[in-house]
């Protein structure tokens, strides 16, 4: 069995492997470059695209190897958000002709059903070309930063953590079972350990990027402030398309403490002088106006998540990982010595302490 058959089996019960030749070609072309990137950067991974339209990854072990899934419902979701919000006329207007834009209420109707099918129609993209191709890039740097966090649930060793303590093989990043809220505690701790290397490695690849290829589509913006805008996009996508439960304990850290959190990793990164300058959330970059205006969030989830969270609660959000990682965090990083045996590759994982505001 070679590899891509091996992928396809791992993740049957999820839909089986995408076959990227059966999609029209801007779609196929798009998404095999994403696919090399992946490839690339976690080389020791077996991973693909899963053919299934939710929002979700996973993450498995299997006879000691590892193969992350990509449900291609993420990278659709993405692309639908990055250029709804460039073909916004008020959203960016630093960038093109913004005033050539208007809102594609029909597509914004349709994700507010959850609906973003994978055969289009295109009509929600930028009309003006500088801005679609803004959108493309904002839309590259959200899968970096997607990418990079579930490699992180692999390279982190989560998977083995998970295995030894709950006895599940495959880490699914939105699951659709409950956890206790000790398990819950776990998961949201693991799930910042996978966003603080994220956060990180997309950083430094995105700037790598701006300055090899022609990323001239977002210089007004600047190569940092695209980042965040992207990390912002990212971030809030993610908790439209897995909305907070009241009925159920939380398995990520709120969107509120995720963007805090990447501004604290940022500003740890330095370099990124372009970001002082900027709120910590706000609407410099319009990102959190944009969603609210187009009724992304229902008024359930404005209350949960995109409300006016306080200052308060994020800093207790960050200082319960924080108590948990420290209890964790020798366990992960046992298991990780023993994965660099295996693999000679080992990333570095955030420093004690690190989570408290
Ligand atoms: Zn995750």
């Amino acid at each position: 069995m070679d590899d891509a058959e091996r992928f396809g089996d791992v993740f049957r019960a999820h839909g089986g492997a995408l076959d990227l030749t059966q999609l029209p070609p801007p779609m196929s072309i798009g998404l095999g470059e994403q696919l090399a990137f992946l490839r690339a950067a976690a080389p020791d991974v077996t991973s693909g695209f899963i053919l299934n339209r939710a929002f979700n990854a996973v993450a498995s072990l299997r006879d000691g190897r590892e193969f992350l899934g990509i449900f291609v419902g993420a990278p659709l979701l993405l692309a639908r958000f990055a250029y709804c919000f460039l073909s916004d006329p008020f959203t960016l207007t630093q960038i093109g002709d913004s005033s050539a834009e208007s809102v594609r209420y029909d597509t914004i109707a349709a994700l507010r059903q959850r609906k973003w099918p994978i055969e289009g129609p295109w009509e929600y993209l930028p009309r003006d070309t500088l801005r679609f191709h803004a959108a493309q890039q904002l839309c590259f740097c959200m899968n970096l930063v997607l990418f990079f966090h579930e490699i992180g649930h692999i390279e982190l060793c989560h998977l083995e953590y998970l295995e030894r303590e709950t006895g599940v093989r495959d880490y699914v990043e939105m699951r659709a079972s409950s956890a206790s809220q000790e398990e819950a505690l776990i998961v949201r701790t693991l799930e910042w350990d996978a966003d603080h290397t994220a956060l990180l490695s997309s950083l430094k690849a995105w700037k790598w990027f701006c300055r090899r290829y022609d990323y001239s589509a977002i210089s007004a913006l600047g190569v940092a402030n695209a980042w965040w805008t992207a990390v912002q996009l990212l971030f809030w996508t993610m908790a439209f398309a897995d909305p907070h439960d009241e009925g159920r304990p939380p398995t990520h850290p709120s969107p509120w403490t995720r963007i805090v959190n990447a501004r604290m990793v940022a500003q740890s990164f330095g370099f990124v002088p372009e970001l002082e300058s900027q709120p910590v959330t706000g609407s410099a970059d319009g990102v959190l106006d944009w969603l609210l205006r187009h009724r992304l969030y229902d008024v359930g989830m404005v209350t949960a998540a995109a409300g006016p969270k306080s200052v308060n609660a994020v800093v207790q959000e960050l200082a319960e990982i924080g108590d948990c990682y420290r209890a964790i965090v020798d366990r992960l990083g046992r298991f990780q010595e023993a994965r660099e045996k295996r693999t000679g590759r080992r990333i570095q994982r955030p420093p004690l302490g690190t989570p408290i505001a």
